[in-house]
C-alpha cells in the first residue's frame, strides 16, 4: 500500500506560515476532538444509575491525565509554560463537578443514553452556545470544550493511549485544529512540525509552536482528503509551504535549505554583541517585544538594547482576580532588574478585541475591535488605570522606564493622561513613596489610521511614538489581523499602510522625538532597509529575529537607499510596490 502511494505524484500545499523553519518526516494523522465520533446507544431505567457513576469516574481518570499533563507543562520554560498551565488549569476545572458533568448527567438521566453520546451531545450544546455569544474570548473556548470532551470520551471507551506519546521519530503532526494542551506534549526531538486546517497565525497553538521552534503552518480543509498515515512530508513553516510525497529533487532541495538555515543561525551568534550600525556609521537600536516578565532574560540573551514593548496586558489574562498594584511592581520590577539599566518601555492595559481578561469585567460592545479598548478603557477604569500607573512609577525607581500608551486617536487622551501620571506621582510623593524625581518619557502607539495622519500634532504632545504595524494594517485596510479567512488580504506592504509609516517618522523627526517600528514588520529583514529609510532607528521585535534583523543592518548602506524611498512610497501599484521593496531589501 505504502509502495502504490509513494508511486503518486508530488502535491504542494500553499497557506499560512504560522511558525517559521523547515521540517521533514512522515505524516502522523491526529484526530483532534470535534472529529470524534461515537456511538449513541438507548439503555433501559435500571442502568442510569450505572451510566451516571461512569462518568464521574471517567472524569476522575481524565482529571488524573491532565495533571500528569500539569506536571509537564511545568517544566517547560517561558511564556509557552505558562500559557499551557492556564488551560490545563482550565481544563480539571470543567473536569470536576462542573456544568458540563452536570449535564452529561442529566441527559443520561433523561434521554435515556449511553455517557459517551451524553458527553458529545453535551460539548455540542455549550460549542453552539459559546459559539453564538459576542464575546470573541468565551466563543474561542469552544476548542477547549471540545478538548475536554474527548478526554471524558477516551476515559469512558478506554483508549486512554495518548496517540502523541506514541508517535515515531519525525513526525510531522497532521490534525484539523490542535489545540495549545496537545502541542504540550510534542517532543521537538520527535515531532518535526505541525499541519492544522483551522487557526491563525496569532492562535495559541501558532504561539506554543513557536516557543517549541517547531515549523507550523495552516492549510486548506482539503489536504485532510490526502493526506495519509505514513506520507512523507516536509513542511515550510517560513513560506507557508506542505509538501506531500516530494521528489528526489524537492527531497535534495529542502536539504540544502536545511543546511543553509543550520548554517545561517551559527553565523548571527557571532554577531550578538557587535553593534548594530549601518556601514556608513548610522547606529540603530534593536529593542526586544515582550509579554510576560520571564522573557526579559530571552531579550538580554539575544543582545537587545531594551525592552521596546512589554505587552503589560499579559498580566491581567488568565486569572479571575486582578493584580494588586504590589503584583504589578513586582513585575515591572523584575523585567527592570533583568534588563540591567537598559530602557524598559512598558505599555498600559491594551485590552480589548481579541484579548480580554476575565477580571476586567469588559463588556463587548457590537464591534470590539472598536469599542472600549486599550487607552480607552483604562481611561473609563480610573481606579485600574491609577493602579497601573503607580505600579510602573514605583518600579520607574529602579531604573529607566518608558510609559507606552496604546490606540491613541486624539491628543486629549495624551494630555488627560500626562494629568492623571502628574497626580499619581504627586500623591506617591506626598506618601514618601520613592519615584523618580523626572516623570517617565510618556510615548503614543501609532496604530489608527488617524492617529498617523494626526501624528503631527500627536508628536506635540508626546515624548516618543512605537508604530504599531500589526493593528495601523488591520484597521487602515479593515482586515481581521487573526482571521484566516482574509488574511491574504492582510498586508503591510500596501501603499497606504507604508505611506502611514512615513509620514509618522517624519512627523516624529519635526517633532525631535524618537520613534520606533513595533509591529511584526520590525522583526521581517526584508523590511529593514526600507523601514531604516523612512528615518526609524529603533526597531522592537521578538527576541528570536534580533540576530537576523542585525545582520542586514551590518550589510546595508542607509544614505546608498535614502533617495530612493520616495520612489516606494509615490508607488500605487501594490504589486510594483512588492517588487520595490525586495530591491530595497537587496541593497
Ligand atoms: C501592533 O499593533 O502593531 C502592536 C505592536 O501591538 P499588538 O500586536 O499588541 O496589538
Ligand atoms: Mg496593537
Amino acid at each position: 500500500m505504502k509502495n502504490k502511494r509513494s508511486r503518486e505524484p508530488e502535491r504542494v500545499f500553499t497557506g499560512l506560515a504560522a511558525a517559521a523553519g523547515v521540517g521533514t518526516g512522515r505524516v502522523y494523522l491526529y484526530e483532534s476532538a470535534s472529529d470524534m465520533r461515537v456511538q449513541e446507544v438507548r439503555i433501559p431505567t435500571s442502568k442510569v444509575r450505572f451510566e451516571q457513576h461512569r462518568i464521574l469516574e471517567a472524569a476522575a481518570r481524565a482529571s488524573d491525565r491532565v495533571e500528569g499533563l500539569q506536571n509537564e507543562a511545568r517544566k517547560l520554560s517561558g511564556p509557552a509554560g505558562e500559557e499551557i498551565g492556564y488551560l490545563l488549569d482550565a481544563y480539571q476545572q470543567m473536569l470536576s463537578g462542573s456544568r458540563l458533568i452536570r449535564g452529561v448527567q442529566k441527559r443520561i438521566a433523561t434521554e435515556h443514553i449511553n455517557a459517551e453520546a451524553a458527553v458529545m451531545k453535551e460539548v455540542g450544546l455549550m460549542a453552539e452556545a459559546f459559539a453564538s455569544m459576542e464575546d470573541t474570548y468565551l466563543a474561542a473556548r469552544i476548542d477547549d470544550v471540545r478538548e475536554v470532551g474527548r478526554r471524558l470520551v477516551e476515559a469512558l471507551t478506554g483508549e486512554t493511549d495518548e496517540p502523541l506519546d506514541r508517535m515515531p521519530q519525525n513526525s510531522v503532526v497532521v490534525a484539523r485544529q490542535f489545540s495549545p494542551a496537545d502541542t504540550a506534549q510534542l517532543d521537538p526531538n520527535i515531532v518535526s512540525g505541525l499541519v492544522t486546517t483551522v487557526g491563525g497565525v496569532e492562535s495559541h497553538t501558532a504561539i506554543v509552536a513557536r516557543s517549541l521552534g517547531l515549523p507550523a503552518v495552516i492549510v486548506e480543509p482539503e489536504f485532510l482528503n490526502i493526506a495519509r498515515n505514513g506520507d512523507e512530508i516536509i513542511i515550510d513553516g517560513s513560506v507557508g509551504a506542505v509538501i506531500l510525497r516530494p521528489t528526489a529533487a524537492t527531497r535534495a532541495r529542502y536539504r540544502r535549505i536545511r543546511s543553509s538555515l543550520a548554517k545561517d543561525q551559527r553565523a548571527l551568534l557571532k554577531i550578538k554583541s557587535v553593534p548594530a550600525v549601518t556601514r556608513d556609521g548610522f547606529a540603530i537600536k534593536l529593542l526586544a517585544n515582550i509579554e510576560l516578565p520571564t522573557e526579559a532574560d530571552a531579550a538580554v540573551d539575544a543582545g537587545a538594547e531594551g525592552i521596546g514593548l512589554f505587552r503589560s496586558e499579559f498580566m491581567f489574562m488568565n486569572r479571575d482576580t486582578l493584580p494588586s498594584e504590589q503584583e504589578q511592581f513586582e513585575a515591572i520590577s523584575r523585567v527592570i532588574k533583568d534588563m540591567n539599566g537598559r530602557t524598559v518601555t512598558i505599555r498600559t492595559l491594551d485590552v480589548g478585541a481579541d484579548k480580554l481578561g476575565h477580571a476586567l469585567g469588559l463588556k463587548p460592545g457590537p464591534n470590539p475591535a472598536l469599542g472600549l479598548r486599550a487607552i480607552r478603557f483604562s481611561l473609563s477604569k480610573r481606579r485600574l488605570f491609577l493602579t497601573q500607573l503607580s505600579a510602573i512609577l514605583r518600579a520607574a525607581a529602579l531604573g529607566p522606564v518608558r510609559i507606552l500608551l496604546p490606540m491613541v486617536c486624539t491628543v486629549e487622551e495624551v494630555r488627560e493622561v500626562r494629568k492623571v501620571l502628574i497626580k499619581v506621582a504627586s500623591r506617591l510623593k506626598r506618601s514618601g513613596v520613592k519615584i523618580p524625581d523626572q516623570l517617565p518619557p510618556l510615548g503614543v502607539m501609532i496604530e489608527i489610521p488617524g492617529a498617523a495622519l494626526a501624528a503631527d500634532a500627536l508628536a506635540a504632545e508626546s515624548d516618543f511614538f512605537a508604530i504599531g504595524t500589526n493593528d495601523l494594517t488591520q484597521y487602515t485596510l479593515a482586515i481581521d489581523r487573526a482571521d484566516e479567512q482574509v488574511a491574504y488580504l492582510y498586508n503591510p506592504i500596501h501603499p497606504a499602510v507604508l505611506r502611514l509609516i512615513q509620514f509618522s517618522a517624519e512627523a516624529a523627526a519635526s517633532a525631535g522625538i524618537p520613534v520606533s517600528v513595533c509591529g511584526e514588520v520590525a522583526g521581517d529583514d526584508r523590511m529593514t532597509p526600507l523601514l531604516l529609510g523612512f528615518g526609524i532607528s529603533e526597531l522592537s521585535m521578538a527576541p528570536a529575529h534580533i540576530l537576523k534583523v542585525k545582520k542586514r543592518i551590518l550589510e546595508l548602506n542607509l544614505s546608498a537607499i535614502s533617495g530612493r524611498v520616495r520612489r516606494v512610497t509615490s508607488e500605487s501599484d501594490p504589486a510594483r510596490l512588492k517588487s520595490l521593496v525586495a530591491e530595497f531589501a537587496e541593497s
